[in-house]
Order: structure tokens, then sequence, then C-alpha cells
């Protein structure tokens, strides 16, 4: 089965992003070499933030998801944009601790929730970004990507996040869904929702076996749901020589020479995919010309 992300609309007054993202989480497993844990806390945040991303309509306009609780896995970020593309990385991928008393992976123990929910939209060239912040509610990302939806855009919202990891390390299962009640919501749409969280605790799983229509069927099958919008998430890193020689310009003449004195070379990892590059003296000779 394929990733992808869809969007309902359901029983005329509730929109529902539903995702399925194994194929994108594993990449970045590979990618960044995350023990299960950094796996599971880098994969619903970059689920989340792809499906909210989903939301953009232009290749050029982005959304940001950063959070950063104190805990051992230090800041985990991803970035999306609205053509289903998402990067991400975290400080530190290697984080060992054990599973919970319940077996799930321990995504709290790894964030910490002394810290941030950071989410920047920015909507293209000549706009400001708008940047939305909320204090971490558990660490457990779907949780305090809820506690956001409702502190910063006064929106109340179900987020549910998942990544189920393989003993061999590799994802099984990977996944999200965002329920958002339009305004003027009907109660008898949030009383059918309130009655359907346990079944929606268990997307996860569902998506091991069933596609998406299947289980939105399983789950809300006795109304009505229209499929509004529908893409392919992957993940991809969009970086290059040109981004990194402007990140070495941007230094200025006078770092830049220094580099040039005492190391002579430079090599740059991109965050996003660890891709290598190297700059030789007689490039850096070149971009000292351009910098200021
Ligand atoms: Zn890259």
């Amino acid at each position: 089965m394929k990733d992808s992300i869809k969007r309902y609309l359901f029983n005329n007054d509730v929109v529902i992003t539903v995702s399925r993202t194994r194929d994108l989480v594993e990449e970045a497993r590979k990618l960044h070499n995350t023990y299960p844990t950094c796996t599971a806390v880098l994969g619903r945040t970059l689920t989340g933030a792809i499906m909210m991303g989903s939301t953009l309509n232009r290749k050029d306009m982005l959304l940001t998801l950063s959070l950063n609780g104190g805990g051992p896995a230090g800041t985990v970020l991803a970035t999306a944009n609205g053509n289903c593309e998402v990067k991400g990385y975290i400080d530190n991928p290697y984080v060992d601790i054990p599973a919970r008393k319940d077996g799930k992976l321990d995504v709290g123990g790894a964030l910490g929730k002394d810290g941030f929910i950071t989410v920047t939209r920015d909507l293209g060239p000549g706009t400001e970004p708008y940047i939305g912040r909320t204090a971490l509610v558990s660490g457990e990302i779907a949780e305090d990507l809820a506690m956001y939806f409702l502190r910063s855009e006064q929106h109340n919202t179900i987020v549910y996040l998942s990544v189920w990891v393989d003993i061999d390390t590799t994802v099984i299962s990977a996944g999200g869904m965002i329920i958002s009640p339009l305004p003027n919501c009907s109660e008898e749409s949030l009383s059918y929702i309130e009655s359907k969280v346990f079944d929606i605790g268990n997307y996860g799983m569902m998506l091991m076996s069933m596609d998406i229509p299947e289980i939105m069927q399983k789950i809300f099958g006795e109304k009505e749901l229209e499929l509004l919008d529908e893409g392919t998430p992957v993940y991809r890193c969009d970086c290059s020589v040109e981004r990194f020689e402007r990140g070495i310009i941007s230094l200025g003449k006078k770092e830049l020479q220094e580099i040039i004195d005492e190391d002579g070379k430079a090599e740059v990892v991109c965050r996003f995919c660890n891709k290598k590059y190297s700059f030789d003296k007689a490039h850096l000779i070149r971009l000292l010309n351009e910098a200021k």
C-alpha cells in the first residue's frame, strides 16, 4: 500500500485529514539512522507537518513544525511544502531509552515536555511568515499539536499520530489523522466523533492491513464522507551546491578568509539528508570574492 494523504468532509461540518506515511518515515529513518524511539519522534513530526502542509496550495509555501522539550533527543523539526514534500531532522537520532509501561516507544521521554512547539507558515516571497508557539503538554507530539491548535489558532482539533517500529528497527506503519470541526459544527457531529475516539486510536494498527478508504468506512461509515482532496506525500530534500554556496558567502569576508587560511577547505553536511558538500580552496576563494 502506497503512502497517501486524503482530506474528507464528514457530515458536511467536519474536515478530516488522514495520511499513510510509512514509506516516507522509513526513508527518514534510513537517512538519519535513527534509533526506534527517535524514528517515532521524527516520524510523528514529519507526519504532522505534511498533513498541516497539505492545506498549502503552492510549492513555495512552507509549513515548519519544530519541537524542543529539553529531552535527550534535542530539537525535532520538519518542513513541508504545498506539493506534499517534507524533510526533517532530529538533533540526536541515537536516544536509547526503555519503552513505556504500555509497550509503546517513549516519545515523550525522548523529547521531554519542558519547552515549546512552534509552527511557522511561510506563504511565499514577499510575505511575512506567521509564527505560532505554545508550551508542550506531554512531548508526545499529537497532544502538543492539538494544544497548539486550541491555544494559538483557537481551534478545537483532534490530532492522532502513529509510528510503529519493527524489532529489526524498520518502520512497519506510520500515519495520522487531524479532525477539525468547521465553525458552527453540529452537536450531532461532535458527539458522533467523540464516540469514535477508541477506533481513531487504533488507526495506526488498522494501517497495517487496510487502505485508507476502508479504514474511514470502518470508523465513520454510518455517516456521509466526501473526499475533498488527495495527494502522495514524499520525503524530499531540496539541498544543492548553490544553497550551501549562499550560506558560505553569508558568513562574510572575514570569517571566510579565516577558513581559507586555517583549513584551506570546507565540508558542509545537509541536516535534512546528510549529504556531504566539499569546497576546495579555489572554490572558497571564488566565494570570498562574492562575500561582503
Ligand atoms: Zn539535503
